[in-house]
């Protein structure tokens, strides 16, 4: 997990660090968007010192993926930054991340959500939530097919230790390269869910996270609020 760090990595990353934003303003000025989409630094296999310097540089959002990783590292992360958990989660790992993360983005059942409530309730918060959705109807991946999205949110609407805030995605990418199609299916789906949850308890939806390292741009034109960037701006990982 640990990589040997030298004076090259961490310039690497302020250099990759300000292409990021560079684009990001880019994409946001040819989608016509001035409203926020936040820069989600994904920190899997990254040792914390990196993690760390990224912050020093202006990134307040990370993404975790894995409980035991988080758990390990976080004591060595400076402290003040939001963490938002992004990988798949089992139920009984909720207990561990519940009072350390501000968001889950990966919710896909209403048995985890249920945990989730009953574990917020137990430490004395609301964990705000965003359903996972399956866009390309991919066997080898989390999340919901779009069109048990109503019936999910029909179960959840009552728990009473959440805030539902939107939805997430991982599109496939086509034979062409592109997962175009499917952030236009996206968007889609968010507006119509926003629309239609607006004005009930325990919905406040504003947010759609979708975009990572090799489809950001292509997110934000259609409307992503928070893309997850994690080779881009650290470099290669192994896993
Ligand atoms: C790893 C990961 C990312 C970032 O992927 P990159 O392609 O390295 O930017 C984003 N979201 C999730 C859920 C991830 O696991």
């Amino acid at each position: 997990m640990t990589e040997k760090l030298s004076d090259e990595k961490f310039s690497e990353v302020a250099e990759h660090y300000r292409q990021i934003c560079a684009r990001l303003e880019e994409a946001k000025r040819r989608a016509g968007r001035s409203d926020e989409v936040r820069l989600m630094a994904v920190t899997k296999t990254v040792a914390p010192e990196i993690v760390n310097y990224a912050v020093s540089l202006g990134i307040s959002l990370l993404g975790e993926n894995r409980v035991q990783e988080y758990l390990e590292k976080r004591d060595r992360y400076a402290p003040g930054c939001e963490v938002h958990f992004i990988g798949g989660l089992q139920t009984n790992k909720v207990k561990y991340i519940i009072d350390k993360v501000r968001m889950i983005h990966s919710v896909d059942s209403g048995k985890l959500a249920a945990e989730i409530s009953r574990r917020a309730a137990a430490a004395g918060t609301v964990m705000d939530i965003l359903f996972e959705i399956n866009i390309g109807g991919e066997e080898s991946k989390n999340g919901i097919p779009p069109e048990e999205l109503r019936r999910l949110a029909e179960e959840t609407a009552a728990l009473p230790n959440l805030r539902i805030r939107g939805l997430m995605t991982i599109p496939p990418v086509d034979r062409d390269g592109s997962s175009e199609r499917y952030f236009e299916k996206m968007k889609r789906i968010y507006e119509d869910f926003r629309t239609g949850c607006s004005g009930e308890k325990n919905f406040r939806v504003d947010t759609l996270s979708m975009g990572m390292s090799g489809d950001f741009e292509t997110a934000v034109q259609y409307g992503s609020t928070i893309v997850r960037i994690g080779s881009l701006l650290f470099g290669y990982r192994k896993y």
